[in-house]
């Protein structure tokens, strides 16, 4: 079967669904810790095994692949015209699974980032992305 994908268009893809340490997670895992922040990995306890989990802050990352997170609006996440509706089903099928786990951490309350692999391609966006995290009172003891 030939590939429907470009060349460029199949490396976001492979970006991940399910698979772990991947190089946009290991870049984010490198900077929170220099930052000064500690985390645990893929926490199977919790919904959706989030990528990292921030305990003393109450805090999960996932980090994913436009591709098949299906980010909005972001032309890495545009569906191959052929065997759509496949594409439709299989894409649609892991929003909804992701609003569910967000849905269930919240409830328990876990404040939720989502880390986009289009966002934090660079180290401005990355830094950009994080910003938030950084400023909103959750201030690792290592810059306080
Ligand atoms: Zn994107």
């Amino acid at each position: 079967m030939p590939d429907v994908f470009s060349k460029k268009k199949r490396s976001w893809i492979m970006g991940r669904v399910k698979s772990e340490n991947t190089r946009p997670e290991m870049r984010v895992r490198r900077r929170l810790h220099a930052l000064g922040f500690r985390f645990r990995l893929h926490r199977a306890d919790l919904p959706g095994k989030p990528d990292l989990t921030l305990p003393k802050y109450k805090t999960v990352i996932f980090v994913h692949g436009c591709f098949w997170h299906g980010h909005p609006g972001c032309k890495h996440a545009d569906l191959p015209a052929s065997n759509r509706e496949y594409w439709v089903k299989k894409i649609g099928r892991n929003v909804a699974r992701d609003a569910k786990n967000r849905a269930l951490l919240e409830e328990r309350g876990w404040r939720v980032l989502v880390l986009w692999e289009c966002r934090i391609r660079t180290a401005e966006g990355l830094e950009g992305e994080l910003g938030p995290l950084v400023a909103s009172g959750l201030t690792p003891p290592a810059l306080s």
